[in-house]
């Protein structure tokens, strides 16, 4: 019987693939059979993760805020791998500051990235998914943030906000060419984008607030990606997928 949740044969591109959520994607569709092309910026995390793929994957640099690379890197892709199947947006900053000193550069740097990054690339990934007629998956990565009103972050979460606008408007565009478009919503995940915070009192104060008990790590968003990137997802399009071990729909009432 055929694995459903096989990436065999699939070419993914992780943007942010270097670390974190991203590189517990990454090795999770490596390990499920796909080709994957990791990308980043910082040419020390670059080399690691490239040592960690090992050889027929890659990392590439990118910045996912130049659209011209973005072109570039797609085009590229499909040159040397034949086709890109499966793109995952989940680049990402954090700038967290009130709204009353929030700089308009904090507000740019943090749309730039999260949703003009992705628009960049799920317009290139589309493209080339259309040209090749085999359709495809693409899967954003929002936030808890998405749904939540966090305070401090009116940039983060304005932007992972859209994020869903952008997912639902995509999936029903490329619906007609085969091509799924969904939302992965981690909660909170110890990685660099967060490491300061959850290392002091709020990591406890966080864990005790979800109803698992317990922070996410990145591998807990590995199978809900390789899912949304899989065959298993063939009729899943437009969705929100929350992995955030129940944080955001906890009734704060019966807290303890
Ligand atoms: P990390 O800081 O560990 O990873 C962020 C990644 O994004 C890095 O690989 C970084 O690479 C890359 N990146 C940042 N800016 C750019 C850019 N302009 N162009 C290309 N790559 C870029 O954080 P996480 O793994 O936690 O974050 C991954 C995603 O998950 C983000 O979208 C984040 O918002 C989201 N998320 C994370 C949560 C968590 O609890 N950790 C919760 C909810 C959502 P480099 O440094 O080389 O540029």
């Amino acid at each position: 019987m055929r694995n459903s949740f096989s990436l065999d044969g699939k070419v993914a591109l992780i943007t942010g693939g270097n670390g974190g959520i991203g590189r517990a994607i990454a090795l999770g569709y490596k390990e499920m059979g796909a080709t994957v092309i990791a990308s980043g910026r910082n040419s020390q995390k670059n080399a690691t993760m490239a040592q960690e793929l090992g050889d027929g994957h890659a990392v590439i640099s990118l910045d996912v805020r130049d659209e011209e690379a973005v072109n570039q890197a797609v085009t590229a892709i499909v040159e040397k791998y034949g086709s890109l199947d499966i793109l995952v947006n989940n680049a990402g900053i954090a700038r967290r500051i009130n709204i009353l000193d929030m700089d308009t550069d904090d507000w740019h740097a943090v749309i730039d990235t999260h949703l003009n990054g992705s628009f960049y690339c799920a317009k290139a990934a589309a493209k080339a998914m259309v040209n090749a007629g085999k359709g495809g998956k693409i899967i954003n990565i929002g936030s808890m943030y998405s749904l939540l009103g966090p305070p401090n972050v009116v940039n983060y979460a304005a932007a992972k906000t859209g994020l869903l606008g952008l997912t639902r408007g995509l999936a029903v565009e490329l619906a007609v060419h085969n091509i799924q478009v969904n939302a992965l919503l981690p909660g909170w995940h110890k990685t660099d984008l967060n490491r300061a915070l959850l290392d002091g009192p709020l990591g406890e104060e966080i864990r005790h607030k979800t109803p698992a008990r317990r922070l996410g790590t990145t591998d807990d968003l590995a199978g809900a990606a390789i899912f949304l990137a899989s065959a298993a997802a063939d009729f899943v399009t437009g969705s929100s997928v929350v992995v955030d071990g129940g944080y955001s729909i906890m009734d704060r009432r019966w807290e303890d």
